[in-house]
């Protein structure tokens, strides 16, 4: 769903959305009077969230095709990568489960090639195989919190001992194979940060200068805003913003929640990530935000670390070369590398510990 692009079009519903955005915290900081003539927007609904793009100095000609172009790349990622409705992601998903080859498309290889240097980097805490581990938990849904106990220990640990890894996945081209047939992709952890990295080498192509583009507060921004950097609102557990930055020219940040979505039985709530490890939802870490160049690596980085947990979140994010990462446990601590603290402005009063980056675990 595309709500039309530039601030004259903006229909009510639009308006609407902004406003609830607005109220989230999750926009980029509003915009001084004077910048209005020079800032295009729009909005669009896929990959279940409100994406924001908003351009900075292009004309309105430029605009409306980079709208144009970019909802119609949203649209057919948003098809093609879904985990559990018809399209492609299935296709090859099924062809997996009976052993068959399958032809992908250009982005699915590169983002199973990509997907398969940050599970090795992260020790498997990312790991996009375990498709069929996140299906048994009934995670398959838009429609949170399930309400049910978890799946049988014997259907966790049948999936388990198949050890699912999208290392074992075959690339020839565009043709897949995996000799494992419980490899199942799910693209949940990485796909909108391929997807923004996808929109914005698109916008750079057209020719824009400056934009970011913003989904659900996951974004990508580059160039300047003007005569200054883009504001972004950090993401906390819960809803709304624990603090704001200014991006640095082109780079990605991306927050990841283990709160929001959940299963629930009498007894127990069961968080969406799942460690590939042992089968079950992980807990510890209720969000990790992370900055990096690219999404891709901020979305899937960010996933991982919730799963590495409080012991081992520096180990994991070293490997994977990070340095800026804010961490907010369960207990509502927040942990943040000494690059992060350089950078985030927290809000009045709020407590955090600088880690200790030079000698900490994986240095
Ligand atoms: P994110 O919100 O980016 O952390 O992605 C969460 C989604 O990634 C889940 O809804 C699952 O679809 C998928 N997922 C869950 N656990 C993992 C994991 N350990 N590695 C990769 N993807 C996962
Ligand atoms: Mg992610």
């Amino acid at each position: 769903m595309l709500i039309p692009p530039g601030r004259s079009r903006l229909n009510l519903l639009a308006a609407c959305l902004a406003g609830v955005l607005a109220c989230l915290g999750l926009l980029a900081a509003c915009q001084p009077e004077q910048d209005q003539d020079q800032e295009h927007s729009a909005q669009l609904f896929v990959f279940g969230t409100i994406v924001e793009i908003k351009l900075w100095g292009a004309s309105q000609e430029q605009s409306d095709r980079a709208f144009s172009e970019v909802q119609q790349m949203f649209q057919g990622m948003h098809r093609d990568w879904h985990a559990w409705e018809p399209g492609l992601l299935v296709e090859i998903n099924e062809a997996f489960a009976s052993g068959a080859a399958v032809t992908a498309s250009q982005d699915i290889v590169e983002m199973i090639r990509l997907s398969q240097e940050v599970e090795e980097k992260s020790a498997g805490c990312f790991n996009p195989a375990i498709g069929g581990l996140v299906a048994l938990w009934g995670f398959h849904t838009s429609d949170y919190p399930i309400i049910g106990p978890p799946p049988s220990r014997e259907d966790i640990e049948h999936i388990l001992t198949h050890r699912p890894s999208s290392r074992e996945i075959r690339i020839d081209g565009l043709q897949l194979t995996s000799a494992n047939p419980f490899v199942q992709l799910d693209f949940g952890g990485i796909a909108k940060g391929y997807a923004v990295d996808l929109a914005v080498a698109r916008l750079r192509e057209l020719g824009v200068g400056s934009a970011i583009v913003n989904a659900g507060g996951d974004l990508r921004a580059f160039g300047l805003h003007g005569d200054r950097p883009w504001r972004v609102a950090v993401r906390k557990p819960g809803g709304g913003a624990i603090g704001t930055l200014e991006v640095r020219q082109d780079e990605a940040m991306f927050t990841s929640g283990n709160y929001a979505r959940f299963r629930q039985d009498e007894q127990e709530r069961y968080p969406h990530i799942l460690d590939p490890r042992s089968g079950w939802p992980v807990r510890g870490v209720a969000s990790a935000t992370v900055i990096s160049k690219t999404g891709t690596v901020a979305d899937a980085a960010a996933t991982a670390l919730i799963v590495a947990g409080l012991d081992e979140w520096m180990t994991v994010a070293r490997s994977l070369g990070l340095d800026q990462v804010l961490i907010i446990d369960d207990a509502g601590r927040l942990y943040l590398t000494p690059e992060m603290e350089a950078r985030v402005q927290l809000g009045e009063g709020v407590e955090r510990v600088v880690v200790d980056w030079a000698a900490g675990p994986g240095s």
